[in-house]
């Protein structure tokens, strides 16, 4: 008797495991259930419509330093399937691939569909069975069979591998079968800050900013800042919501952002400040240029110290050049809230590693019960890592599988 496999969700943890293990084992009966009318919804509206596939950080060192979730549990999965393996797999699949700049990779159509395609195709052709609008709503092993309860139907399975992202009927299910979860919130978004003195700057960005919580010392993140007309957005704020998503929840989303406008170290630039005194003593301060930044962004931080606008160096003091020190390096905004950036969000939280085996993506105390994607505790950084994490673990249960037999 072929093993049937029920892989619950049609997304890209999904697909990808359907395929890897139809491949494999071509005598598997493989079926995806997705709830929706839809599949891969998420590929095909991923990364702005074009779907950030992976990137080309590829030492798993290296790459793991971009999930805040799944950081060491990733490691010995990575070294088993990379970045570069799924550049690899997608080209060998037919899709063509090219590289951002700062390493991002897409499909070289700059259209998601054709992922979507290739999923689709792939599984077609290996005979994987799709049956839409199956919302798993209960799992109940018994007499070496998963029994699964559909909103529509009843199905049994000899195997089941969780796929469905995260959302609360799922999490009543892996409740009643007393799988560990860390309650999801969100990560990867933008901070609002209602009325801010910065409004008339909305669109000027800074390209090496270091910014801060003030509430949490825990982390600084580096790197390009966006002043929005809600507030303040942009890399290094999408990393520090990230990596601080439990942490700024707690805050209920209220705290005070501390921004390093240039990453300038604070003892240099006290020493290049009190240089300017000494050697252009004339010059007035507001149109000094030499601080890295925007004008207009500039004339702002000066003009918020209360200095005179025509104060010079000479004129000063010790006063003012901290004011200034203050402005520059500790700039301290109020934040109420956050947006979804692009629409793009992730969800932190889902079933707790400790339940989860790295080598398989097993269950812990289940037989043949799997879990793959955002659906575990385990997320990225925006830059194509959170799909990375869906393939490499998809490809860990094929490869499993495959040795099982
Ligand atoms: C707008 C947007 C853009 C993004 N862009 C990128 C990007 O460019 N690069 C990147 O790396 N990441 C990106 N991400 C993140 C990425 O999309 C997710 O990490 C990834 O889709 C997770 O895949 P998954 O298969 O685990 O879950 P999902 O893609 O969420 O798929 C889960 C599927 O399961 C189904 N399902 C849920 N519950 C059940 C149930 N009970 N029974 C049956 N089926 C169920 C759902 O309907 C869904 O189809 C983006 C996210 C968003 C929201």
């Amino acid at each position: 008797m072929p093993k049937s496999i029920a892989i619950i969700g049609g997304g890209a943890a999904g697909f990808f495991s359907a395929i890897n293990i139809a491949k494999k084992n071509p005598n598997y009966n493989v079926t995806i259930y997705e709830a929706s009318s839809k599949l891969l919804s998420k590929v095909l509206i991923s990364g702005g419509g074009r779907c950030n596939v992976t990137n080309t950080i590829s030492e798993p060192k290296v790459l793991v330093n971009n999930y805040p979730r799944g950081y060491d549990f990733l490691k010995p999965v990575f070294d088993q399937f990379t970045t570069l393996d799924t550049q690899k797999w997608f080209t060998k699949h037919g899709v063509n691939l090219k590289t951002e700049p700062d390493g991002r990779v897409f499909p070289v159509t700059d259209s998601s569909e054709t992922i979507y395609n290739c999923l689709y195709q792939n599984c077609k052709e290996l005979g994987v069975n799709i049956k839409l609008k199956y919302r798993l709503v209960d799992l109940d092993f018994k007499q070496g069979k998963w029994h699964l309860k559909f909103k529509v139907k009843h199905e049994a399975s000899d195997i089941v591998i969780l796929a469905t992202g995260i959302n609360t009927g799922i999490l009543n299910v892996l409740e009643k079968l007393s799988i560990p979860i860390i309650q999801p919130v969100p990560s990867l978004f933008t901070f609002n800050s209602k009325n801010h003195r910065q409004l008339n700057l909305s669109g000027i960005s800074v390209s090496n900013a270091l910014v801060s919580i003030k509430e949490i010392t825990s982390r600084i993140e580096n790197g390009p800042l966006l002043i929005t007309h809600w507030g303040y957005s942009g890399p290094s704020i999408l990393k520090l919501s990230s990596w601080l998503a439990f942490d700024i929840e707690k805050l209920n989303y209220n705290f005070n952002l501390s921004i390093n406008w240039n990453s300038y170290d604070l003892k240099s630039l006290e020493k290049h400040l009190f240089l300017n005194v000494i050697n252009s003593p004339k010059q007035k301060v507001r149109y000094w240029t030499e601080h890295g930044l925007p004008k207009r962004l500039w004339h702002q931080l000066f003009d918020s110290t209360g200095l005179k606008e025509y104060v010079n160096w000479s004129e000063i003091g010790k006063k003012g050049i901290h004011k200034l020190l203050s402005i520059l390096t500790r700039y301290e905004v109020r934040i109420q809230g956050k947006s979804t950036h692009k629409e793009e969000f992730v969800s932190a939280g889902g079933i707790d590693l400790s339940a989860v085996d790295f080598k398989s993506f097993s269950i812990k105390n289940h037989s043949n019960l799997y879990a793959v994607g955002e659906l575990l505790n385990i997320d990225a950084v925006t830059g194509g890592f959170n799909f990375q994490a869906a393939w490499s673990g998809a490809y860990m249960i094929s490869e499993h599988l495959s040795n099982k037999i």
